[in-house]
């Protein structure tokens, strides 16, 4: 790839004049895009640092243009230009081991971006069309190239996901060609309007970390699931509104059985891949407004709105059902794979106001069900049964 990029780099020194309108609006671009990345420097720093897949920056703004209005040699120029700044200035802690990523950026951003100008010389002057054909060659390039990058580089541990960004990922990579587009016709008019895009630029970046921050200070980031305080937060609003309006809602706590084996036996991060996994299941065979919170190490509780005791009993056992079904590939720390399956769970529940007035009392009584489980033999679901001395023994393997 990084060949293919320096030869039409090349291919373009040769074939492509530059005139000093060329120069001009290089120069014009470079200026502002390093006076936008001074400004944005440590914003763009920790919103890397927080990164929790590929990191989107700001360069399309600039590169969407160039490719547009400017020939080769000039784009790979712009996009070495921006790159080895941002490198150097804003992702302060980028080694010598990392240069071979700030080569492979490099060439995505060139490629994406003549790819992005050979679409506009099917048409014959600017346009709607054009720029537009253009920003979309330029995210469909690019998406491909990062993620076939992303999963060569990891192909055992690669997801959709993890290769092609989330939705927020792609809606600011769509938002920053969205104003690279709007750059192409400034440029062509008012150049020196262009200025006019930092500070959109860095109110974006700005919104871009405080939603991070919010994600990291809420969400359990092994499980991706929310964590103990955030859960309790959302639990008690629940009460609040079932209160309010005389309703009721079910709890499970989902307590792994002998978890500990695991990690003595493959290892901690093999434990921690039967976390991720089982976090999956809860999270699947519960509905979108269910609150599901890692609770502690191996400890899962899910809130069930509007549901009775019966319903959310029914749902526990779904639960129990699809963790001792899991067949979860890892590696021991040695490096060895392996397949750990055969896990169970014991799941307690109980049920808003049938067995407490406060969240605290009703998962004090999930929690009776969970030790009941745990005593009855584990993997099954016990439902805790204020009005009688015995709790319902609902599933046993
Ligand atoms: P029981 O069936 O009685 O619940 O036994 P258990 O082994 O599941 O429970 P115990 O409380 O004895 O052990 C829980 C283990 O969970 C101990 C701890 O090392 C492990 N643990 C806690 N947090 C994590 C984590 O984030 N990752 C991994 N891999 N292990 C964790
Ligand atoms: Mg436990
Ligand atoms: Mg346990």
């Amino acid at each position: 790839m990084m060949a293919l990029a320096t030869g039409w780099a090349v291919h373009a020194t040769f074939t492509q004049h530059v005139s000093s309108w060329h120069l001009k609006t290089f120069a014009l671009i470079a200026v502002v895009a390093i006076l936008q990345t001074e400004l944005s420097r440590r914003l763009e720093r920790q919103r890397r640092t927080l990164a929790a897949g590929p990191h989107v920056n700001m360069t399309s703004v600039w590169l969407l243009p160039a490719g547009v209005l400017l020939p080769g040699q000039l784009i790979a120029a712009l996009s070495v230009t921006l790159y080895c700044y941002l490198a150097f200035r804003s992702w302060s802690g980028t080694r010598p081991s990392e240069a071979h990523r700030v080569a492979a950026n490099i060439t995505t951003a060139t490629l994406s971006a003549c790819a992005a100008g050979t679409v506009t010389l099917a048409v014959p002057a600017l346009s709607v069309t054009a720029v537009c054909s253009a920003g979309l060659t330029y995210f469909a390039v690019n998406t491909l190239l990062t993620g076939l990058g992303l999963y060569l580089a990891n192909p055992a541990k690669a997801t959709v996901e993890s290769c092609l960004g989330g939705m927020d990922d792609n809606l600011l990579e769509l938002a920053t060609l969205c104003v690279g587009g709007l750059l192409v016709m400034v440029l062509s008019q008012e150049p020196l309007l262009s200025v006019l895009v930092i500070l959109p630029l860095y109110v974006l970046q700005r919104s871009m970390l405080i939603k991070r921050l919010e994600e990291l200070a809420t969400t359990d980031q092994k499980t991706q699931l929310l964590n103990a305080t955030t859960w309790q937060d959302g639990a008690q609003r629940e009460i609040s509104r079932a209160e309010r309006d005389n309703g009721s809602f079910g709890a499970l706590m989902i307590d792994l059985d002998h978890f500990k084996r695991i990690n003595d036996t493959y290892g901690h991060l093999a434990g921690d891949d039967v976390l991720k996994a089982v976090a999956a299941v809860v999270k699947q065979e519960t509905r979108a407004h269910d609150l599901v919170g890692r609770f502690g190490g191996e400890e899962f509780v899910a809130l069930l709105p509007s549901t009775s005791k019966e319903d959310a009993i029914v749902t526990a056992e779904r639960i129990r059902q699809r963790i001792s079904e899991l067949v979860i590939p890892t590696q021991t720390n040695e490096g060895e794979e392996v397949a750990i399956e055969r896990r169970t769970a014991s799941i307690g529940v109980a049920a808003f106001p049938l067995d407490g007035a406060s969240i605290e009392e009703v998962m004090a009584a999930a929690d009776a069900a969970v030790y009941a489980a745990k005593n009855g033999g584990r993997n099954r679901v016990v439902g805790s049964m204020p009005a009688s001395p015995r709790d319902i023994v609902l599933a046993a393997a």
